[in-house]
């Protein structure tokens, strides 16, 4: 009986097997055709300042929707990407088109907010970031000085030892460099104090337990005197409710950003925002909920 049982399961396993194969299959073809057909989007998600409570810059996040899957979230087919090496290709055109977008807003005038785009870590296997942001910065005229890449915490701990010349080579573009969903990899102080970085992006699991769990309570406070001790500024993202919100600005985090304040929002409405907030002498008034 065992047996048999023990038969079921391992069909199971390779029903399952061939049907996550399979999505991925499907998914990387559709993947290259979206890429050729330009079926991206890019929201904009604000980063809110504590002091003025005002917009100090945002985030592009891509979207991508197809017309036979709806909706596929970039935890989804970034990872893909990365293993079929499109990556390259759809960071750069997330980093030109977000550029274009934002220097869209100014009117050709220098942009007030920073604009801050991720960057797949595995782009540093190939060294070739830095020509690939130097050609965007070039190709848009985007203000060095206010482009910030994102790049997750993996990239510190990771084995590529030209690390630090890659990152080195980028900041004298004049362009910043944040670690995103930072405390979860584990990665050492003198590594972090090595490299040349601007600003801790902490992770959403560390602020979403503010108010029921107090180890993340002190994980979170350590972080941000931390990285303030290492000259560096803190962004707390994922940021939902009031009491995350309050824990974060008493603890002198620089930058909010999450849901409480806004969703990643496509340009128009990012414009909507930005109108609100340059009429208004209320700070955070053009925050709907508040
Ligand atoms: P990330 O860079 O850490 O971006 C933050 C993610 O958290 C976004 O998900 C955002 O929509 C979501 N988020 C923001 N505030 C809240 C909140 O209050 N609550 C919750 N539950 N979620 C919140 P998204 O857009 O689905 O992106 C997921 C990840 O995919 C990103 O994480 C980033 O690692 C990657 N990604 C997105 N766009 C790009 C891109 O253009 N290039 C690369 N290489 N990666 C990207
Ligand atoms: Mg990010
Ligand atoms: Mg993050
Ligand atoms: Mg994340």
């Amino acid at each position: 009986h065992s047996k048999e049982l023990g038969g079921n399961q391992f069909n199971f396993y390779v029903t399952e097997m061939n049907q996550r194969t399979e999505r991925r299959m499907l998914l990387e073809s559709k993947l290259r055709d979206a890429l050729s057909k330009q079926a991206f989007t890019l929201c904009y998600q604000p980063k809110w300042n504590t002091q003025s409570l005002r917009i100090a810059g945002v985030e592009a996040l891509i979207r991508w929707f197809d017309p036979e899957e709806g909706f596929i979230s970039p935890a989804e087919f970034i990872p893909l990407a990365e293993d079929c090496g499109l990556i390259g290709e759809i960071d750069d055109w997330v980093a030109r088109q977000a550029c274009r977008d934002i220097l869209s807003l100014y009117e050709g005038a220098e942009p007030e907010l920073s604009l801050a785009v991720n960057l797949s870590p595995a782009l540093f296997v190939n060294e070739d970031v830095y020509r690939r942001i130097a050609g965007t910065l070039e190709q848009t005229g985007f203000p060095a000085h206010k482009l910030e890449l994102e790049v997750t915490e993996t990239l510190v701990v990771s084995e590529v030892a030209s690390v630090h010349e890659q990152l080195s080579k980028i900041r004298q573009l004049g362009v910043e460099i944040a670690i995103d969903d930072f405390g979860v990899a584990y990665s050492s102080l003198s590594r972090l104090k090595q490299l040349p970085l601007n600003t801790l992006k902490i992770d959403r699991s560390f602020i979403q337990d503010i108010g029921s769990d107090q180890d993340d309570e002190v994980i979170v406070r350590t972080i941000i005197d931390m990285a303030h001790n290492l000259n560096l500024k803190v962004v707390a993202e994922g940021v939902e409710t009031e009491q995350q919100y309050q824990f974060v600005k008493r603890h002198h985090c620089n930058l909010v950003q999450g849901y409480l304040f806004s969703k990643p929002v496509p340009l128009a409405e990012l414009a909507r925002l930005l109108q609100q907030q340059s009429c208004s002498r209320e700070p955070l008034a053009s925050i709907p909920h508040r």
